[in-house]
């Protein structure tokens, strides 16, 4: 075990446990939810350099551009993706370093998550080998269009704002699947998308601040 694992310091389980009160605080309540975050050690999935950051809550550079979330962003997505179900199949867009599916990866039986640049999907391979998260598949390509071999989903999270929900991507839900993604250019709100046996059920949340969603992969 290398000394990321020990937990000293600002990397401890105690600091995770702050954490986990801080999202209690803000309004989090899936008790499942707060319990995965309070085992995945999010610091291993970021820089050394950033590592007694890591359980702060705001959202830091994984290189290329790109973020890993707040953690009450995580918990927010996770909360209304579950609604208090026990999940099954699940997929991701959007891995970035992969901390988000290493929390799914312990609510749900089977996890898939899209990225497309290639680098952030080779650390976030290692990092997730390192947790051995054993459930989950990771897969270089353009999210937007979704799994459909794999489908259908019990959710389905999204972690780049989108200027429309993609079709694709609610056609992949199973009946009672729950989309949550953010929405808008300018502008971004969190927006939930809940299949029933006979419609798509739109409910606009609050507003957010997310990476845009890019077409097509990169290296
Ligand atoms: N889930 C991450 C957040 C990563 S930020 C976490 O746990 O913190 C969002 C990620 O979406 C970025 O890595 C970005 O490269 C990726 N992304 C943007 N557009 C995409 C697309 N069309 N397909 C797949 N991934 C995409």
């Amino acid at each position: 075990m290398d000394s990321r694992h020990l937990g000293i310091g600002m990397t401890s389980q105690r600091t995770r446990m702050r954490m986990v009160e801080r999202l209690r605080e803000q309004g989090i309540r899936d008790e499942t939810v707060l319990a995965a975050m309070g085992e995945v050690p999010r610091h291993i999935f970021v820089d050394e350099a950033l590592a007694s950051r890591a359980y702060d809550d705001f959202a830091l550079p994984i290189g290329f551009g790109q973020t890993i979330s707040a953690p009450l962003t995580v918990a927010r997505m996770l909360e209304l993706a579950r609604g208090g179900r026990s999940l099954g199949r699940v997929l991701e867009i959007g891995t970035g370093c992969g901390y988000q599916v290493a929390v799914l990866s312990r609510i749900a039986r089977e996890v898939y998550s899209i990225e497309r640049i290639a680098a952030l999907l080779g650390k976030a391979r290692r990092s997730l080998r390192e947790l051995r998260a054993t459930n989950v598949k990771l897969k270089h390509a353009d999210g937007q269009l979704g799994l459909p071999d794999i489908a259908p989903f019990d959710a389905i999270v999204m972690a780049a704002a989108a200027a429309e929900v993609p079709e694709a991507l609610t056609a992949q839900l199973d009946i009672g699947g729950r989309l949550v993604m953010p929405i808008g250019t300018k502008e971004q709100r969190l927006v939930m998308i809940e299949r029933t046996d006979r419609a798509f059920v739109e409910t606009r949340l609050e507003n957010v601040n997310f990476v845009p969603l890019l077409p097509g992969t990169r290296v």
